[in-house]
């Protein structure tokens, strides 16, 4: 989520250098230097990248990042860039790094909501001290990949850290008016180059769990659903299995003559009603020719269906159940 956000500890900064692989040192004191009491740290905003603008040996300019220099007190970034591609942890808290910008771009960036690039500065009115970490890179002109790679890096796990996207991230450029570097550095490639950092990390990182990926010799499913399915089958065959009896066996002779009653006792009455519908029936066709209706006749009528339905019905149980009635 874009917006301000508590700064990161001195453990969270770990954490997040391990996340993403920064390789980095910690400068003897780091966790203690800043500029407490010369204004606010935090909430925080984003990630603002510098160059120191000389092609010194790095000690020279780690030495100068950590104590400052004539009218501006050290430490002058959190971070430090190394040719390398070692970071530097310089300091915790606020630094002497981003000095007084533009609104307008520090509302951009605290929102992410400008496209490329933030709006132009053109006032100096905010601190930004208390409001980005600062990363100083130590090169004058244009970086080499390696070490590109270990800035892009570095604003990758502290985007990440606070759930920023590479949009929290600026060059000094891009903040003050007065001020040019990190020179050649184009940022919104940079940030680009961030989000794609971020993207892979939490892509690929083993500790957080991801969903499994389908075996395509299986049709699409996963070993986990081919252990779900097998488990069911097994539960439905047990089941099956408690219910199965075998007729054969456990049929007696006395449960054959039980069915054999049974059926004939159903036979009957559906032999009975049998007869009944033939002797309406016989009634109807009678009343539908004018003759009137010989109650007589209905009877014996019924009675006749009745008895050749019976007839019918016991010989067909005694060929089903193949015992002498
Ligand atoms: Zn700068």
């Amino acid at each position: 989520m874009p917006g301000t956000s508590t700064p990161l500890t001195a453990a969270q900064i770990r954490a997040a250098f391990k996340k993403f692989g920064v390789k980095y040192r910690e400068v003897p004191g780091w966790e203690t230097r800043n500029r407490a009491g010369h204004g606010a740290w935090g909430p925080v905003v984003g990630f603002m990248v510098h160059h120191t603008g000389d092609d010194a040996p790095d000690t020279a300019d780690r030495n100068v990042i950590i104590n400052g220099r004539t009218g501006l007190p050290g430490p002058l970034a959190q971070f430090g860039g190394n040719d390398d591609d070692t970071i530097d942890l310089i300091g915790l808290g606020r630094a002497n790094h981003a000095g007084t910008g533009d609104p307008d771009v520090l509302a951009a960036v605290r929102d992410e909501s400008y496209a490329n690039y933030p709006p132009q500065p053109n006032q100096k009115t905010v601190d930004g001290n208390g409001r980005f970490y600062g990363l100083e890179t130590y090169y004058s002109g244009k970086t080499r990949p390696k070490q590109y790679a270990s800035m892009v890096n570095l604003a990758a796990a502290i985007c990440d850290a606070h759930g920023w996207t590479g949009k929290s991230v600026i060059g000094h450029k891009e903040w003050s008016y007065t001020k040019p570097d990190p020179g050649s550095v184009d940022m919104a490639q940079f940030r680009r180059d961030v989000d794609a950092r971020i993207k892979a990390v939490n892509s690929g990182t083993p500790s957080k769990p991801t969903a499994p990926t389908p075996d395509p010799s299986l049709g699409g499913l996963t070993m986990a659903d081919i252990n779900t399915l097998t488990e069911q089958l097994a539960r439905i065959e047990g089941k099956l299995d408690a219910v199965k009896v075998d007729v054969s066996d456990d049929l007696t002779k006395a449960d054959g003559a039980t069915l054999r009653n049974d059926l004939a006792w159903q036979n009957r009455q559906a032999a009975a009603l049998a007869g009944q519908v033939a002797g309406l029936s016989t009634a109807l066709t009678s009343l539908a020719a004018g003759q009137g209706v010989d109650l007589d006749a209905v009877a014996a009528a019924a009675k006749a269906g009745a008895q050749a339905a019976l007839d019918e019905k016991i010989a067909g149980a005694v060929t089903q159940l193949n015992v002498t009635p």
